[in-house]
């Protein structure tokens, strides 16, 4: 290891000096971390407000229950995700030294923030795999990516948290779709014909219960073929 590769940076004039984020739910929140919980409050408030009024007695009461235990669990999933700081041990006095600042990376300084083993921004010995998140400014033990939904790093010590997130998050938007597509032919039956389940109003005010129920099915639709194959792309893609 060179003694070069171990020298501190010197804070640029030019740079700003930022403090390391300790975890998600610091602020400034995230534009996407923001419209994460928007949308789970718009599924919720559909799912229940709407949806559900469309299926018959049985069935809706026993999707309401697992669809409300997925939304529990999922909520309490990003949560915990949010609130993990994945930062390499070492790492971690410096993130809760309020007196301590990290100078943001000068490349024309060194090559790369991490050489050796050595992260030269949080002064430390890193083990392998480990990254420095330019978001969150500090060093990430096992990284795999910075979650803009979480507003936070995904790393070894929240990854299991991260994956199960995402595969209840999954199971929620299928059943979820499933539910929209029946909701929408449910819902197209002549204004004069009492309908055999569900609000007056949803029937009183058809064509924007509908319009709400293309708009949220096409969001899921976004979910199951964009978003799903993005997160399995950068879940099996090198690191
Ligand atoms: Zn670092
Ligand atoms: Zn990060």
């Amino acid at each position: 290891m060179t003694r070069a590769s171990k020298s501190k940076v010197t804070p640029s004039t030019t740079n700003s000096i930022r403090i390391p984020r300790r975890n998600g739910l610091q602020t400034p929140f995230h534009i996407v971390q923001i419209l994460s919980w928007v949308l789970v409050i718009f599924f919720t408030v559909m799912f229940y407000g709407v949806e559900n009024l469309t299926l018959p007695y049985i069935i809706s009461i026993a999707l309401g229950v697992v669809i409300g235990l997925i939304l529990v669990v999922l909520v309490f999933l990003l949560f915990l995700g949010a609130h993990k700081d994945p930062a390499l041990e070492v790492c971690l006095p410096h993130i809760y030294d309020k007196t301590r600042v990290v100078p943001e990376f000068d490349r024309t300084q060194r090559p790369h923030v991490i050489m050796d083993n050595y992260c030269c921004l949080c002064e430390v010995e890193v083990k392998l795999g480990t990254k420095h998140c330019r978001l969150c400014n500090k060093c990430i033990e096992g990284y795999d990516h910075h979650c803009k939904w979480l507003n936070n790093c995904v790393g070894s010590k929240n990854y299991k948290l991260f994956i199960f997130a995402v595969g209840v998050a999954v199971v929620g938007i299928l059943i979820m779709t499933a539910v929209s597509v029946f909701a929408f032919i449910s819902t197209y039956v002549p204004i004069e014909t009492t309908p055999a389940s569900g609000a007056w109003w949803m029937y009183e005010y058809k064509l924007e219960c509908r319009l709400l129920i293309v708009f949220k099915f096409c969001l899921e639709l976004t979910g199951i073929y964009l978003w799903i194959p993005l997160l399995w792309y950068n879940y099996t893609s090198p690191r």
